[in-house]
Parts: C-alpha cells; sequence; structure tokens
C-alpha cells in the first residue's frame, strides 16, 4: 500500500484530469464526482479516502467490503468520517441479501431479475429505499455483464421503476478494453448517455447518474457527460489480488 503522501500526490493528479477533461468540453469541474475505488486495497485505501474529504468508495465484492467497513471502524485512527459504501462488481443472487444490508447504493445492477431480488428484500429487512444504478454493457462486449441493447435496458429499467424500494440514480458502465486507442470507450460511453436520454423521455424519469470512466479513460467519459467516474489505480496503485 503507497503512502498517504503518495496517495494526497496521486489525488491532486486525478483531479487535475478531471478539471482537464471538462475544461476541454465546457463541463464544470464540480459537475464530475471522484469514486475512489478501494477494492483489492487494505483499509488503509478507504481511510485515505475518507482523511481527504471523499464521501464514498467503490467496492466490488460484498464480502470484502463488509470486512473493510468493519475495520475502518476499528482502525480509523484519524477519526475521517465513515464513507457510504457503493457496490459496483456484479452481484450473485445468493450474496443479494447481504449487498442490501451493507451497501448504500448497488451501481451494478444487470438484471430484472435482481432488480425484483433487492427490491423484495428491502422489503423483508425493513430498508426503504435502495439507491441503484442500472447496468448496461453499452460497448457489447462478451466479457462485461449489463444489459447488452437497447430493449433489453429499457425492460430493466421498467422492472426497477416498478419496485417499491428502488430509487434509480441513473447508469453505468465499463467500457471494453481496447488497447488501439480510447474510441471505442468513447464510443460506448456515447452510447450510454443515448440510452440515457432515451429512458428519460420515454418514461418521463430523471436519471442524473452517469457513472463511467475510470483511471485510463476518464476523459472520453467526461466527454460523453459522465457524473461519476470510478478510479482505483490511479489513486492507489497497483491493486494487490492476494487479499
Ligand atoms: C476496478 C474497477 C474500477 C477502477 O478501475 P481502475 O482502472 O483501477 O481505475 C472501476 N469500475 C469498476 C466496475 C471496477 O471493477
Amino acid at each position: 500500500m503507497i503512502s498517504f503522501e503518495e496517495f494526497s500526490e496521486n489525488c491532486a493528479r486525478v483531479r487535475e484530469r478531471v478539471a482537464e477533461a471538462c475544461a476541454a468540453c465546457g463541463r464544470a469541474p464540480e459537475s464530475v464526482k471522484i469514486l475512489p475505488v478501494t477494492k483489492n486495497h487494505p483499509v488503509a485505501a478507504p481511510i485515505y479516502a475518507a482523511r481527504v474529504g471523499f464521501s464514498a468508495v467503490g467496492e466490488n465484492r460484498v464480502q470484502e467490503a463488509e470486512l473493510k467497513k468493519k475495520e475502518f471502524s476499528e482502525k480509523n485512527v484519524f477519526g475521517s468520517p465513515f464513507p457510504r459504501w457503493e457496490l459496483i462488481g456484479h452481484l450473485q443472487s445468493n450474496k443479494a441479501r447481504r449487498a442490501v444490508e451493507i451497501f448504500d447504493r448497488v451501481q451494478s445492477v444487470d438484471s430484472i431479475s435482481l432488480a425484483q431480488k433487492l427490491d423484495r428484500l428491502c422489503g423483508e429487512i425493513s430498508r426503504e429505499h435502495l439507491p441503484i444504478l442500472l447496468q448496461a454493457n453499452a460497448g457489447s462486449d462478451p466479457a462485461k455483464f449489463g444489459t447488452a441493447d437497447y430493449d433489453s435496458l429499457r425492460a430493466l429499467a421498467e422492472a426497477a421503476f416498478a419496485g417499491t424500494h428502488l430509487q434509480v440514480d441513473g447508469l453505468m458502465c465499463v467500457a471494453p478494453i481496447d488497447d488501439d486507442s480510447l474510441e471505442t470507450a468513447r464510443r460506448s460511453f456515447d452510447i450510454l448517455r443515448a440510452w440515457r436520454d432515451r429512458l428519460e423521455s420515454e418514461f418521463g424519469k430523471k436519471l442524473p447518474e452517469l457513472s463511467m470512466g475510470m483511471s485510463h479513460d476518464l476523459a472520453p467519459a467526461v466527454a460523453a457527460g459522465s457524473t461519476m467516474v470510478r478510479i482505483g489505480t490511479a489513486l492507489f496503485g497497483a491493486r494487490n489480488y492476494t487479499l
């Protein structure tokens, strides 16, 4: 794990990159939130993040996040405020109950059955609202989760809107990895934004959150209208997969 000083420098650099990307397309830098992604890093990662003022962190596994939340409370010697925890990784059906118990928002709702299950579980554990994002596979990448075309996203949105407890904040996607250029990423982000606009007009609902862009492709994401970039490596360095 890197030192807090190094993390602080990384933060400044990421904020600068976001500001530059915003300036290049005439957006206000405050219109893009940074979500520090703390997966595969020790509890120091969310502690660092909270210490410099981030109010939320992203994790992609239920058990890992649960453990880290507990450790955060125990090891938070600087008294940093407790952040909100967002699930950004694929959620297996058998972990859905735990996810509803521990996450403040689930960004990775990628099927009708998962949406319905989350809604039902909220009722069972008396959780009034669960904010969610719908995950779309806007880049049609066979290796990625999420609805692969507009019609299946529309059906997922319809099911989510029908939930009593689900609060649909917007959409999320992960762009396909393309070593050649950021063009593929840019195309996926443009598609996600267009799908969002179409859903808003067809359902007459606001879907303000567009969670798209990671360490390497934050600039095209911002250009396409991202409101939240999810940043792991550029803030915390390489992940440790043995954790
Ligand atoms: C790991 C992860 C990120 C962060 O990726 P970096 O390239 O390290 O910035 C963002 N989004 C999702 C869904 C992830 O799983």
